[in-house]
């Protein structure tokens, strides 16, 4: 069993995510990772996220071990973490260079501890389009762009992270401008999507859809 669940910037995408694969004992595979982690590498070498040609050489050096101790870093999970993903996710060779890696997950799932798992649980922006548009349900989740930074702000101040609400809504709106207009695999809902709007649901509300559509399934 394959789920996808794809939208913008903290549309609660991974709290589902992490969520249901726990109801349903799935493996989870954050692909935002493999993104932050292509751009957390070419910054702490002193290069510069915009060069296609050095971020492709990033991505097709990146092992799940390499990725899994960069997320160590503080500045993995930044706003400026993110930002740098969000650049480095645009250049189409650095996008063909993580889709293999993210796809050899779906063919034989494993739960962080290495075992065996029945299936998993995608949580991205293309994966229901590119990486597994043979998913078994596909989910879009969403939020207005004033509710997502809210989210995030309260969240950044929880880390201890004191970034003002302005930068931090500025930078969701740029990275959802980036994210969808650029030209390989732009964020959109895949055709046979379920939307789910979270601008005015609570976690709670959301978990329950999602378990009723995939239990409908
Ligand atoms: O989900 P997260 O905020 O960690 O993703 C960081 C960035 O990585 C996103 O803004 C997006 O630009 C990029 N990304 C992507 N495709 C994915 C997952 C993330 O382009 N499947």
């Amino acid at each position: 069993m394959i789920i996808t669940i794809d939208g913008p910037a903290s549309a609660g995408k991974g709290t589902l995510a992490s969520t249901l694969a726990k109801i349903y004992n799935l493996a989870y595979f954050d692909t935002g990772m493999v993104y932050r982690a292509v751009g957390l590498d070419l910054r702490l070498k002193g290069q510069d996220v915009h060069d296609e040609t050095l971020a492709e050489e990033a991505a097709k050096q990146l092992t799940f071990a390499k990725m899994t101790e960069l997320s160590k870093n503080p500045e993995f999970r930044s706003s400026e973490g993110g930002v740098a993903a969000s650049i480095v996710s645009a250049h189409p060779k650095v996008r063909a260079a993580l889709l293999k890696v993210q796809q050899d997950f779906s063919k034989k799932p494993t739960f962080a501890d290495g075992t065996p798992a029945a299936g998993a649980i995608y949580d991205g922006r293309d994966t229901g389009t590119v990486v597994c548009p043979e998913a078994d349900i596909k989910f879009f989740i969403t939020a207005s762009s004033e509710v997502r930074a809210q989210r995030r702000f309260k969240e950044l101040q929880e880390k201890g992270m004191d970034t003002p609400y302005e930068k931090v809504l500025a930078d969701i709106i740029a990275r959802d401008e980036r994210d969808s207009s650029r030209s390989t695999a732009p964020l959109k809902p895949a055709e046979d999507a379920y939307i789910l709007d979270t601008s005015s649901l609570s976690i709670d509300d959301v978990l329950k859809k999602a378990c009723e559509i995939i239990e409908n399934h």
